[in-house]
């Protein structure tokens, strides 16, 4: 067999695009292997959220370069592909940039990818056309070892692409114009992942929550209705989705929250900033006071919901009075977890053109604070599970043996002490202690969506 090395970079639709490429090059032959030496083909999925996203990948790019060399003074031709969004937005310049990469395939094009390999026999190719509709109806179903390997939970995209055009991001113009599946390729795709031992789907997309797909009666659903038709899937018993705009927070998608036990109470809401002036200029479309406002219903609705969010520091013309108002907004919402970023200015987004761009120095002074408050929040959150009896999804062995690894509702990892192999099942956990990443804990009883449950 063919060897295929797969390394993706990014946020979570990479690691569904590299699955999925990784089902269809399966269909030709080749097998995935964990590193590049000895490969014949290896495939970079790359992120171009921000800069310093982008220069690794040129980093990894020289080291595949001399990689390539040396196999070909043994015999072995490689194969360099460059997909994803680094692809998208360069284009033809990786390869003037880099010269050993054979390949550059954009997000929307790589069902295509056996013909064009064919094609980049002896020359170099690049597909970036971004038709989104093309793509799913051309992808192979993974087969259920695959789907077994690839562990208990799993990814769905059910949306791609943007029409929100924050002004710092470079996703609407990467990945495209808003796309939604249709629910019943939805369906199928999660049926197929069920049977195969998935528990836990997270349903995926930029803007997952502007999802507006075909319904099989024709209407128009919504990531609420969608949702409850994912939850009625024998064998699911933990639904997620991300990433969600809060503008797009509707009615029924809050209320989706209380009213269906699949639905997991975490929910991933960016709010980006604390300053309205600032949320203004990032275009964000909402104020401070409307996302706290919008976080009170989601909570009334699910008292026991937990949050995060992701953060940009050092937005052109952030003050110091801006900044406090994100520290501020940090303090009161009290997030479980949450991302953050220095601001990376963008070629082609509109932030890019503004004046008062903050220095260096301001940014990760700005950053270094942000995450101690952050962090904070996150050690107070994970301090006030001891004690409690939270369900645990496992997933792996842990980290020695008798030890077994899973998640709790909050995505928090946790390791227990267990001599009998349940993975795939729920069991009620009471977490005795924390560390810096993982809480530790003893199994009690099965847990809510616990397979004994189900079968009861
Ligand atoms: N769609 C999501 C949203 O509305 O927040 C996430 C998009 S992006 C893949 C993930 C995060 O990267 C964003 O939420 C933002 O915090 C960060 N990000 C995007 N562009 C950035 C930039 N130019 N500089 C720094 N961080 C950026
Ligand atoms: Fe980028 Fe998210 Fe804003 Fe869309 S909503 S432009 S993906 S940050």
């Amino acid at each position: 067999m063919k060897k295929v090395h797969i390394k993706s970079f990014g946020c979570q639709m990479n690691v569904y695009d590299g699955q999925r490429m990784a089902d269809i090059l399966g269909e030709q032959g080749y097998e995935e292997t964990a590193t590049p030496e000895g490969a014949d083909l290896i495939l970079l999925n790359t992120c171009h959220i921000r800069d310093r996203a982008v220069q690794k990948v040129y980093t990894e790019l020289g080291k595949l370069r001399d990689i390539k060399t040396a196999q070909k003074a043994e015999g072995q031709e490689t194969k360099i592909v460059v997909a994803g969004c680094v692809a998208q937005a360069e284009g033809g310049e990786i390869q003037r940039r880099q010269p050993a990469v054979d390949l550059v395939v954009g997000p929307q094009a790589y069902h295509r990818l056996p013909e064009l390999l064919a094609e980049a026999a002896g020359k170099r190719v690049v597909d970036t056309d971004l038709p989104i509709e093309d793509k799913f109806g051309f992808l192979p179903a993974p087969k259920p070892q695959v789907i077994r390997a690839r562990g208990v939970s799993a990814f769905v995209t059910v949306q791609e692409g943007c029409d929100k055009f924050c002004a710092f991001c470079v996703v609407p113009y990467t990945r495209g114009a808003e796309f939604s599946r249709p629910v019943a390729q939805v369906v199928a795709e999660v049926e197929r992942l069920a049977e195969a031992g998935v528990r836990d789907v997270t349903l995926i997309g930029q803007n997952v929550n502007a999802y507006h797909g075909e319904g099989p009666d024709g209407a128009v659903w919504g990531l609420a209705r969608l949702m409850h038709r994912v939850a009625e899937v024998p064998g699911i018993a933990r639904i997620r989705y991300t990433t969600s705009h809060p503008r797009d927070m509707d009615d029924d998608l809050i209320a989706a929250h209380r009213d269906l036990p699949q639905v997991m109470p975490f929910l991933h809401l960016p709010v980006q900033a604390g300053s309205d002036r600032i949320l203004a200029a990032m275009n964000r479309k909402h104020t401070g006071d409307e996302y706290r406002r919008l976080i009170e219903r989601i909570r009334t609705a699910r008292p026991d919901i937990a949050l995060s969010s992701d953060f940009i520091v050092g937005f052109p013309g952030e003050t110091d009075a801006d900044f406090e108002d994100t520290i501020r907004l940090v303090d009161e919402i009290g997030f479980a977890s949450s991302y953050s970023f220095k601001y990376s200015s963008r070629p082609g987004t509109p932030a890019a053109d503004l004046d008062g761009q903050i220095p260096r120095a301001v940014m990760d002074e700005r950053l270094y604070r942000l995450q101690e408050r952050i962090e904070h929040h996150r050690q107070a959150f994970n301090a006030a599970m001891v004690g409690r009896a939270v369900d645990v999804l496992l997933e792996r062995a842990g980290r020695h043996p008798g030890q077994l690894a899973g998640k709790s509702p909050y995505l928090q990892a946790v390791q227990i002490d267990s001599e009998t192999n349940q993975i795939g099942d729920i069991v009620r956990v009471v977490i005795e202690r924390t560390s810096t990443n993982s809480l530790f804990g003893h199994k009690f009883e099965a847990g809510a969506g616990s397979r004994k449950e189900m079968a009861a």
